[in-house]
């Protein structure tokens, strides 16, 4: 049996997460492919190495002095390596790396590279280099098949291996990123090539939370969830891992562990393809501020198919996109995030006036949608009742409501000042 493991940066940020991982990864010996992100916090004041590289690169960009910088990425490493009494060349390393500091991605992935060096040193596991196994086109994307090849050839069962996160390569070697947090993204991409039997992802959490704590006091921690509601709760701002971890594993239904270095004996939170527990109706409840709904009324006459077309053509010249499209006969609304909008919503409204069969066009902003996700509100009554009846008790006026026929989500508008006070009230009515 396999298993992968990834640690996000916070597990590897000191001397002493180094010793919690490697008791971690002792105390099972299916745990034999790691997978590393760079140092990260131990204290809410620490700096990420992540952070401190694309600051540098910033730096190099502009001309401005950077040692003060390079110094600070420096002593994080240091004092891994001396407190553990580490053998790794530090200085021929920061030699090399400030040689290439130029190409950005290079000098940004110095940061796994360098953390996976010490901790392969620190197991006693071998070092595999991402950049040999993770394989990107020159379009950005990886070549997966190339990457499963690889990491197969790289790899035998019965090995120890530490590789990096976040990175990979060109077909000409030059070294490229994933997106920010796309070590979960590696994880999943090994566990799918050497089919390994879970992937546990260790954070500084116990597992997923019910809402988010920031906004929601002491919630519950999800024990089980579908990949589809896990995407669906990331969309709409639920952060944990990733957004696209699940890709390599969800068609092959390797489970996910969100698993806590801190408190490993913690069940964690499992994600599979589906799931026998009935307990819960609501998995999770997420959301996100800030959208801006146009609303479009077109004349009697006119054909509505083709109006929403215009004006879906019109967000496509923009590249906007769209989130939600609630329709009535002669109106519909077609709701955009405002961040992704604001610059071009002049414009926008103003190519839509331009349609002769619309006869009105108005904005409204300060939107925000709440989602309320579960596999086991399908063919239930009543949910959606349940939730607008909390909301309409407690005077929060909804301004949209999208449920498609799949049920594993409502999503509802209501305006941003509602958004905390919304998400506590369906909580407090429905999990509580
Ligand atoms: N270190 C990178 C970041 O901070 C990648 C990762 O941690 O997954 O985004």
């Amino acid at each position: 049996m396999l298993v992968v493991c990834k640690f996000g940066g916070s597990s590897v940020s000191s001397p002493e997460r180094f010793h919690q991982v490697k008791s971690i990864v002792e105390s099972d010996d299916n745990r034999r492919v790691i997978v590393s992100s760079a140092i990260g916090k131990t204290t809410k004041d620490d700096n990420k190495i992540t952070d401190l590289l694309y600051l540098l690169s910033a730096h190099v960009k502009y001309n401005i002095n950077f040692d003060s910088i390079l110094n600070k990425v420096k002593y994080r490493f240091n004092k891994i390596k001396e407190k553990l009494d580490l053998k790794i060349d530090l200085d021929k390393e920061f030699d090399e790396i400030v040689k290439h500091v130029d190409s950005e991605d290079y000098l940004v992935s110095r940061g796994e590279y360098l953390t996976s060096l010490m901790l392969s040193e620190y197991l006693g596991f071998r070092f595999i280099d991402a950049k040999d196994i993770i394989k990107f086109n020159y379009d950005g994307k990886i070549n997966l098949e190339e990457t499963y090849k690889l990491i197969n050839e790289a790899y035998n069962s019965k090995d120890y291996i530490v590789d990096p996160g976040f990175y990979g390569s060109y077909p000409n070697g030059d070294i490229k990123l994933l997106s920010r947090g796309g070590s979960d993204i590696t994880g999943a991409i090994l566990a799918r090539a050497i089919n390994a039997e879970r992937y546990e992802n260790f954070t500084d959490v116990d597992g997923f939370y019910v809402a988010s704590p920031k906004i929601v006091d002491s919630p519950k921690m999800i024990k089980e969830i579908t990949y589809d509601e896990l995407r669906e709760l990331s969309y709409m701002g639920a952060s944990v891992i990733h957004e696209e971890t699940i890709f390599p594993i969800q068609d092959v239904n390797i489970p996910l562990y969100i698993k806590n270095t801190f408190n490993p004996d913690a069940k964690g939170t499992i994600i599979n393809s589906s799931s026998a527990d009935k307990s819960d109706i609501i998995t999770g409840i997420a959301g996100k501020k800030d959208f801006i709904s146009i609303n479009v009324t077109k004349n009697k006459f006119s054909s509505k198919l083709e109006i929403i077309d215009y004006c879906l053509n019109v967000l496509k010249k923009y590249k906007v996109p769209v989130e939600s499209i609630p329709t009535s006969i002669d109106s519909f609304s077609v709701v955009v995030e405002e961040k992704l909008a604001k610059n071009y919503i002049y414009d926008i409204l103003s190519d839509l006036k331009k349609n002769e069969d619309i006869i009105d066009v108005k904005m409204d902003n300060n939107l925000a949608l709440i989602a309320i996700v579960g596999r086991n509100m399908v063919y239930k009554p009543g949910i959606s009742a349940k939730i607008f009846s909390i909301l309409g008790k407690n005077n929060i006026n909804i301004k949209l409501i999208s449920q498609n026929t799949r049920e594993i989500s409502i999503i509802i508008g209501v305006q941003n000042e509602d958004f905390e006070n919304a998400i506590n009230k369906v909580y407090d009515g429905l999990i509580r």
